[in-house]
């Protein structure tokens, strides 16, 4: 879309509005699937990262699978219509009655600490198959704080614990069908996948009735032009080639899984809101728009750089903005950036919005969600309404003689 039709869009549904291009996240399956050509390849697109039906749907009908972080996101997912064996279900933490659950649903599950696994032993035996999360301990990404394979992560098994591990299985007779990795987020280097893959799969051997290797995900996107992003066609090149000569020494030919989020919806959204003053201080000129962290915290809560575009004068002069928030709080999206001449009422255009944007906005300052907007077709689709004050009120309860 043309910064045109997106200012139409925002004069249609108002401001703030997220606008997510359905042909950019197929392009991403679609490039993902062919970089893997020749392998059993099993896409499960991480919901966490945007949650709507109607994205669940999308992947659905590419023939992906689904990466569940709660019991709340499988039945989301089976609502969205896809069969629970096309789910697998990777929780950190929770109680063994929400396992449970997700075996009585019937998706697949992927246990990440010894205690729960002799627990699905002990209640499950055999009977039930399982995944089992490893922690390979490969440091990926340089921000610390979506990296979580590193010795102190709370995720997974630590490959350490190996004999542990095979001694729970044995004891329990439990079918482990699959072994799972996922070492953080923004992973550049295809190296550091190669090499997380080796510990994997050589912990492979360990395991005589595996179906699945599943890699997590971790791929880093492009987030201005110019920036550098994992080398799909590379990794898939070179992984294909390990995984090969493992399936063969294995004995079976194994399905190769990934759980991307962010590959597959960051960069097809755009977040829209408008300028609602530029304010000259002695230091600074700040760009306040009518949004804040409540509906886009990625830059206060993890440095993240998001591209920020005035699409109402894309010609006109740079000058140098820090843009922010209206939250009565430090709420800042970008500090002294480059972007043409802005104006009140301008619309700012917020790149890669299409990941852990919206999923994790609130209700802080009693504001309002923005509605979502799903292209297809050249057509916009309103796939979630801007919420209303009876929104905010819609979960308490009027206690009418508490203080009468
Ligand atoms: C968050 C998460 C993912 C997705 O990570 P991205 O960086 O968005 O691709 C995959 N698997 C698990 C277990 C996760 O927690």
């Amino acid at each position: 879309m043309n910064n045109q039709e997106l200012i139409a869009l925002t004069e249609e549904f108002g401001t703030p509005l997220f606008v997510y291009d359905s042909a950019k996240m197929t392009d991403q399956y679609n490039r993902l699937v062919k970089a893997f050509d020749g392998i059993k390849l099993n896409v499960q697109y991480a919901c966490k990262a945007l949650n709507n039906q109607a994205i669940l749907k999308l992947f659905n009908s590419l023939g992906a699978g689904l990466d569940t972080v709660s019991i709340e996101e499988v039945k989301l997912g089976i609502l969205a219509g896809f069969s629970p064996e096309r789910i697998i279900y990777t929780p950190n933490g929770v109680s063994f009655e929400e396992i449970s659950e997700a075996v009585s649903l019937g998706v697949r599950v992927n246990i990440d600490n010894l205690v729960m696994l002799e627990k699905f032993g002990s209640t499950y035996g055999s009977s039930y198959p399982v995944c089992v999360r490893l922690n390979p301990h490969i440091v990926a990404g340089g921000n610390h704080k979506i990296q979580v394979g590193h010795i102190d992560s709370k995720f997974g098994i630590s490959i350490h614990q190996m004999r542990h591990l095979t001694r729970i299985v044995e004891a329990y007779k439990i079918h482990v069908n699959g072994l799972h990795m996922h070492t953080g987020s923004d992973i550049l280097d295809v190296g550091v996948f190669l090499r997380g893959s080796e510990i994997l799969l050589e912990a492979a051997f360990h395991f005589k009735e595996l179906e699945y290797i599943d890699y997590g995900s971790g791929f880093k996107v492009a987030y201005k032009p110019n920036d550098v992003s994992t080398d799909i066609e590379e990794l898939g090149k070179q992984l294909s080639v390990q995984f090969k000569e493992f399936c063969k020494e294995y004995g079976r030919d194994l399905e190769l899984a990934f759980e991307p989020g962010k590959f597959l919806v960051s960069e097809s959204g755009t977040f829209l809101c408008k300028v609602n003053v530029v304010k000259q201080t002695t230091a600074t000129v700040f760009a306040g728009v009518d949004s804040g962290f409540n509906h886009f915290i990625r830059p206060m809560f993890y440095d993240s750089y998001h591209h920020i575009t005035n699409i109402s004068n894309p010609d006109g002069p740079e000058r140098i903005y820090t843009v922010v928030g209206y939250i009565c709080e430090t709420d800042t999206f970008a500090w002294d950036r480059k972007i043409p001449e802005i104006r009140e009422n301008d619309i700012l255009a917020f790149h890669n919005a299409g990941a852990y944007v919206f999923a994790m906005s609130s209700n802080y300052n009693s504001r309002l969600r923005p509605a979502q907007v799903l292209l297809k077709d050249g057509k916009a689709h309103l796939i979630s309404r801007r919420e209303t004050i009876e929104d905010l009120l819609a979960t308490q309860v009027d206690v009418v003689d508490l203080f009468s």
